[in-house]
């Protein structure tokens, strides 16, 4: 059995005005072969075919893996560049009997909606009909029909913190492997819900939904059951919730049981996600009293979204309120990191902190700062993702508010993304996480005070403001009906 494994992801933003370039995938790139032996987000897969490989099961080839922090469309001419070093590395390489893949899903390049689906229909034209292709794919994905049809086995991650992309790698090589050896027949049913919204997985009751697509996997023929959430700031056609059933060649039973699990996903509508608090009313509550601190979401500013992480909305709205020992974490501002370590430890001076990058990052803050702490080349080193910061500067501003400011942008995962840089959380009454839902899981141990701000930004989940052009407005939350 010979495999084939290549990775490229990131998460594109189409209403973010930062553009993806070849720097930002060389950024969390790894050569051939050079993958470390822990498994990162979407390449559980390799680390399995890699264990295969080492019990002599299968002779695996490793190609390129790239990712780029989510960020606008992706450059066209480093997509195709990506896409064609992957087809000129399996044709090299090949035949393979499977080709694995570690893909977001939700790219987006100049001129190609459907990245993802353009890689996979060209490695199936290259390939013929009897290689199987397996990807695991992020659910916040936009599922196409050149996607379903050009793949055997598609598999997204269960839940939001994709706290189980280990165990998604491994079905994903099982069905994989006992797809080429024939044992199974797999088949995709897809049914949409013609809804967005987003299913933060934690909580109730969208903890049943994850429940059921589990225990709807444990009836035979089902092979896999996957909720793709869709992700709300792709302007593309195929934008929207779908549910995908794989089974072993019951396209029927597929279709039934995946329209039972999508009827229990529109009856969550409205329900699947924490609300918002709105801006004006997050101050008054971070003022109030507590055992744990607050532990507030920046929402939609999250660099893990394509936002620029330099929005200062929120954290003016609680300077103003005359919030104290407070800390931020992390805001993208390369000016500001120099001119703090241009000035060194203990020095006082006035700075300029983000709303730089775009409209979306509301005016600057012009403060007196103190300049706390300084970091060369950071990394924020969280489970299976660590994404470079570059170089750190913590400054306090008055009401000993810490800003965590960085070189590098990148949502914040875990308290260690202030702990790391000398600030002390027994100090501190309210932190500011530049996130939507993946701090959760690292901040669980923390706090048990969440708020997550609905201030403005590049992923406003005021989903009817935003200037789609290419979706279907007849979903729902944009139409009543869906
Ligand atoms: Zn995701």
């Amino acid at each position: 059995m010979k495999v084939y494994f290549a990775s490229v992801q990131t998460e594109t933003n189409t209403f973010s005005p930062l553009r993806a370039g070849a720097r930002d995938f060389e950024a969390l790139a790894h050569a051939p072969g050079a993958h470390p032996e822990k498994a990162e987000l979407y390449t559980a897969a390799l680390i399995c075919a890699r264990r295969a490989a080492a019990n002599g099961e299968c002779m695996l080839i490793e190609g390129p893996c790239w990712g780029a922090q989510p960020a606008g469309l992706i450059r066209a001419d480093v997509w195709e560049r990506m896409r064609d070093a992957i087809l000129e590395d399996i044709q090299a390489r090949g035949p393979f009997d499977i080709i694995l893949l570690g893909l977001h899903g939700a790219m987006v390049a100049v001129g190609e909606d459907d990245c993802e689906g353009d890689l996979l229909s060209r490695i199936r034209a290259q390939c013929g009909p009897d290689v199987t292709i397996a990807a695991n794919l992020d659910p916040h994905c936009h599922l196409s029909a050149a996607m379903r049809d050009n793949a055997d086995l598609l598999i997204a991650f269960k839940e939001y913190p994709h706290t189980d992309s280990m165990e998604r790698g491994q079905e994903l090589w099982a069905l994989a492997l006992a797809t080429a050896k024939g044992e199974v027949r797999p088949v995709m049913s897809v049914v949409d819900c013609a809804m967005m919204t987003m299913f933060f997985t934690p909580m109730e009751p969208t903890a049943l939904l994850v429940a059921a697509f589990k225990a709807a996997e444990k009836e035979q023929p089902i092979l896999s059951a996957s909720l793709i959430h869709g992700f709300p700031w792709g302007d593309v056609p195929d934008f929207g919730v779908k549910v995908l059933v794989i089974t072993d060649n019951a396209p029927e039973r597929g279709a039934q049981v995946a329209a039972e699990l999508a009827e229990r996903v529109v009856a969550l509508r409205g329900k699947s996600m924490e609300r918002l608090t709105p801006l004006h009313k997050v101050a008054a509550r971070a003022l109030e009293p507590g055992e744990d601190p607050w532990v507030i979401a920046d929402f939609a500013d999250n660099p893990g979204a394509g936002c620029p992480g330099d929005s200062t909305f929120l954290i003016r709205a609680l300077m103003d309120a005359g919030v104290e020992d407070a800390a931020a974490a992390f805001i993208f501002d390369p000016v500001a990191v120099s001119l703090a370590h241009a000035a060194g430890v203990g020095a006082r001076l006035s700075l300029r902190v983000g709303g730089k990058t775009c409209s979306f990052s509301g005016p600057p803050l012009d403060l007196e700062v103190e300049v706390m702490h300084l970091a060369h080349n950071a990394v924020h080193n969280v489970f299976v993702v660590a994404p470079p910061l570059g170089d750190v500067a913590v400054v306090r501003a008055k009401g000993r508010f810490d800003l965590v400011i960085t070189e590098q942008r990148s949502q914040c995962f875990a308290p260690w993304g202030y702990t790391d840089f000398g600030i002390d959380l027994s100090t501190k009454k309210v932190l500011i996480v530049k996130s939507m839902q993946h701090f959760r899981a690292g901040f669980s141990n923390t706090s048990r005070r969440f708020l997550y701000a609905d201030s403005p930004g590049a992923a406003s989940m005021n989903l009817a403001d935003l200037p789609y052009r290419k979706i279907n407005r007849d979903y729902w939350p944009f139409s009543a009906a869906g």
